[in-house]
């Protein structure tokens, strides 16, 4: 730690948040930046409930949920006890050959809350997949479940005889993760593809889901399936909420209709539910507003209620038995953490606190509160569309933002946004009250209207 400011800067004063903030700058890379960044961060000291504290004694609410996961706020006594308490038995052991009750029950308690057949909304047709997601591979984040989830995919693909069933099938404006097989399948314009062409896997893409159910774009989807059927091993897809490639929302039809073409073609469904999961569309899982069950569901993000970085991918038992049969005998993935105890401790406590449903009524009022007071800047100058849907808020512009300039104008409001290309939205923590959700509305629309 005795490393110097980088030269040009000015020497900060010895201990204070001006020696880190230099380090920062210095050391430290931060999510899609360059080296050093291009605005200096905000030094966080604690948080607690739905307000994050700054260094220099500033306090904001907080309308991230430190991208989507911190559900419950900051530092729960219920969540803060699990950790403590699992950390006097043991934080980690390898998951090869050992196991242990963290990871045993928090699995058990995935599979029970995980979509099944017949379980929810009435599915009105025959071919809803398997009963359940019966089986569950803990992994460590969201982008390496998506991984696990492909794996498992072609794995099955191969042992059931189709080899040649190798590649991914989307629809546009997703996002899947960072890694490069999920990279592959993030939106080809607005995601990294054109940084990697040549280097990314090719997969087979059909255009956005329309917000409103279109029979003609139905009918395109299962046209994709039907002409790529022998080539493509699963369609993956953000159920109704298509969420860092563009936070659009689409009707679930579409997901039946994806369940119903790629049963009876063969083709895997894969549901990434890493930031739909666990309540924030309304629904504990948006495949519950279709219906319908995936052969393969990734969970992540909100899992730990934001305490600890932690995701997993379920499946099918037919999933399941094909990999198991196949060459390999088994799935050929083992993450050094995978299973971390600390992690499913956590993750068990915040199943908990959503198994008490207050989650449900807490949804419902941050949404009211984000539609009656984002409703009123649809019309204003450079304000291309408003929609609000479970615990989100989105206000999209007819231009790019000002990253830098919209986050201060919601600082200066007291509270905490990170908007990106022309989206200025919100997912606030479900225990944010009303008075902290109107001060929320008034962050984004000052980061919306900034300039
Ligand atoms: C965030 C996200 C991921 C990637 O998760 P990481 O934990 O950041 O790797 C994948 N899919 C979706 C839908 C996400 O929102």
């Amino acid at each position: 730690m005795t490393t110097p400011p980088p030269p040009g800067s000015t020497s900060p004063p010895a201990g204070g948040s001006g020696r880190l903030l230099a380090l920062d700058r210095a050391h430290v890379w931060h999510p899609y930046g360059p080296m050093p960044g291009r605005s200096e961060p905000y030094l966080v000291e604690s948080a607690s409930g739905v307000r994050l504290k700054l260094a220099d004694g500033r306090e904001l609410v907080d309308g991230m949920s430190s991208w989507w996961a911190a559900i419950h706020g900051y530092r729960h006594p219920v969540l803060d006890e699990a950790l403590i308490e699992q950390s006097r038995r043991m934080s980690h052991v390898m998951f090869g050959g050992l196991t242990h009750e963290p990871a045993i029950e928090l699995a058990a308690e995935l599979v029970e809350l995980a979509p099944r057949a017949g379980g929810s909304a009435s599915s009105g047709s025959a071919s809803s997949g398997a009963p359940g997601l019966e089986h569950v591979f803990l992994c460590d984040s969201g982008s390496v479940s998506v991984e696990v989830a492909f794996k498992m995919a072609l794995q099955a693909q191969r042992a059931l005889g189709h080899p040649g069933r190798r590649r991914l099938a989307t629809w546009r404006g997703g996002y899947h993760g960072d890694t490069f097989h999920p990279m592959s399948v993030c939106d080809p314009d607005g995601g990294m593809h054109s940084l990697w062409s040549g280097v990314l896997p090719a997969q087979v893409f059909v255009d956005a889901p329309p917000v409103e159910f279109d029979e003609a774009y139905a009918e395109k989807l299962v046209e994709m399936i039907a002409r790529h059927s022998g080539e493509i091993a699963a369609v993956v897809v953000e159920p109704v909420v298509q969420g860092a490639g563009g936070m659009r929302f689409h009707d679930p039809r579409y997901l039946r209709v994806l369940r119903e073409a790629t049963e009876a073609y063969g083709i895997l469904l894969i549901f990434d539910e890493i930031a739909t999961g666990f309540g924030r569309t309304g629904k504990l899982f948006a495949a519950e507003h279709a219906g319908v069950v995936p052969d393969i569901m990734c969970v992540g993000k909100a899992l730990t209620g934001g305490y600890l970085t932690l995701a997993a991918a379920l499946c099918t038992t037919a999933v399941a038995e094909a990999i198991s049969g196949g060459a390999g005998g088994g799935l050929m993935h083992g993450p050094t953490f995978m299973g971390n105890p600390l992690a499913c401790a956590v993750a068990r406590a915040s199943l908990r606190l959503l198994r008490d449903g207050a989650w449900v009524d807490q949804v419902r009022l941050i949404g009211n509160g984000l539609r009656d007071g984002l409703e009123p800047l649809r019309g204003r100058p450079g304000v291309a569309d408003v929609r609000v849907l479970g615990a989100m808020g989105v206000v999209q512009l007819d231009h790019d933002v000002d990253m830098h300039a919209a986050t201060a104008a919601a600082v200066a409001e007291g509270v905490w946004l990170r908007p990106f290309r022309d989206l200025v939205y919100t997912m606030p923590p479900y225990v944010t009250g009303a008075e902290d959700v109107a001060r929320i509305v008034a962050g984004v629309a000052a980061a919306a209207t900034v300039g």
